[in-house]
């Protein structure tokens, strides 16, 4: 199994899924926002090496093509991406030329060795400000901000592949908010700098890392005024994709799930599920909305139970507390941790 994007937080999560469930495991990862550090973390955990890890950026065609050379790849699970909001409003063309341009290039060299299964690593972002209702897989696609367009982009790309190339089997996994961390303490969210997703900024100012939480727009037309999304626990995530894999030989095509609790909880009840669960103030400021945000993204999850039987299995309480577990064990995050005490190697 090749994992794109294996460093970063939900790819590093994902590989202990599979090295649990007895998957040889490839990753390749530019660690663009992330950091090697963290795979004595993976193997600490498993119990098991990862196969091999290639620091390579996807576009890099050439790199990548002696990757699929050396190593037997049967099915590809593409997490590799840019994902901030703010930053891809910065940053348009980088976050086309990453997320698009990756892709294109991965299936491209995934078509030169014959390779036409992919597990891609979509978002509930596509759906944009679609209003209070939860959002199933046929809810109009209405992408808020270069990010979510160009993961909507790379969907279409998916489809088209899939309808002319009946060999193509694609599973496109809209997840809506990914957080908390491995139960363990070892493996969580560690962006670099300041964290632009929310669980891990309060885990941050809970931790004294960071002063006041900001929280962005408090006029939203949400009953407590703050954002609504649907936060699913990683290891839920991670799991949903393991599951996926034993589904790719149902037949070709490309199938779209989303993967969320199915529950929204606004900024304010994060911050208060954070603070009871783990019994840590976290003091904020409200403060103007963040431009390309919407106020409600809450998934239907239901399609994926009923194809596969698979739910989530944690809730808000469960991110928070697993979140936080991480952050006390790992203050300044993946920093400073060497392969030394850490690793098997
Ligand atoms: N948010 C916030 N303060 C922060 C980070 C995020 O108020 O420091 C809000 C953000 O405006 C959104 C929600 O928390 O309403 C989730 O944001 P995140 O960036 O985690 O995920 P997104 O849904 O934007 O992908």
């Amino acid at each position: 199994m090749l994992v794109t994007g294996g460093a970063g937080f939900i790819g590093s999560h994902a590989c202990v899924e599979l090295l649990d469930h007895g998957y040889e495991v490839i990753v390749v990862d530019d660690y663009a926002n992330s950091t090697p550090h963290v795979f004595a973390r993976v193997e600490r955990i498993a119990g098991r090496f990862v196969g091999a890890v290639y620091e390579l950026d996807l576009r890099d065609r050439r790199a990548l093509s002696a990757v699929f050379d050396r190593h037997s790849v049967d099915a590809v699970m593409h997490f590799a991406a840019l994902k901030s909001v703010s930053g891809s409003l910065e940053a348009p063309v980088e976050y086309y030329d990453t997320n698009v341009g990756g892709t294109t290039a991965l299936l491209r060299t995934m078509h030169e060795h014959g390779v036409h299964r992919l597990v891609f690593s979509s978002s509930g972002a596509v759906y944009g400000d679609a209003g209070p209702g939860l959002l199933d897989e046929s809810a109009p696609v209405r992408p808020a901000n270069p990010y979510a367009a160009s993961k909507w982009l790379c969907e279409q790309i998916l489809a088209d592949v899939c309808r002319r190339r009946p060999e193509y089997t694609v599973l496109c996994m809209r997840y809506f908010n990914p957080a908390g961390a491995h139960p363990s303490g070892l493996l969580g969210e560690d962006p670099h700098g300041v964290p632009g997703n929310l669980v891990p900024y309060v885990a941050q100012v809970a931790v004294g890392r960071r002063e006041r939480l900001h929280i962005f727009g408090g006029d939203y037309p949400t009953p407590d005024g703050t954002a609504i999304r649907d936060y699913i626990h990683v290891m839920d995530t991670v799991e949903a994709h393991r599951v996926a894999l034993d589904h790719l030989s149902d037949g070709p095509g490309m199938r779209v799930f989303n993967i969320g609790l199915g529950q929204g909880s606004s900024v304010l009840d994060v911050v208060a599920v954070f603070s009871e669960t783990c019994g840590v103030q976290v003091p904020y400021d409200i403060v103007p909305r963040r431009p390309g945000d919407v106020a409600h993204v809450v998934a239907d999850a239901s399609a994926v139970t009923l194809a596969w039987g698979w739910r989530p299995a944690r809730n808000l309480a469960d991110i928070c507390r697993d979140a936080w577990r991480f952050q006390q064990l790992n203050p300044r995050g993946y920093a400073g941790a060497g392969r030394g005490p850490d690793s098997k190697r």
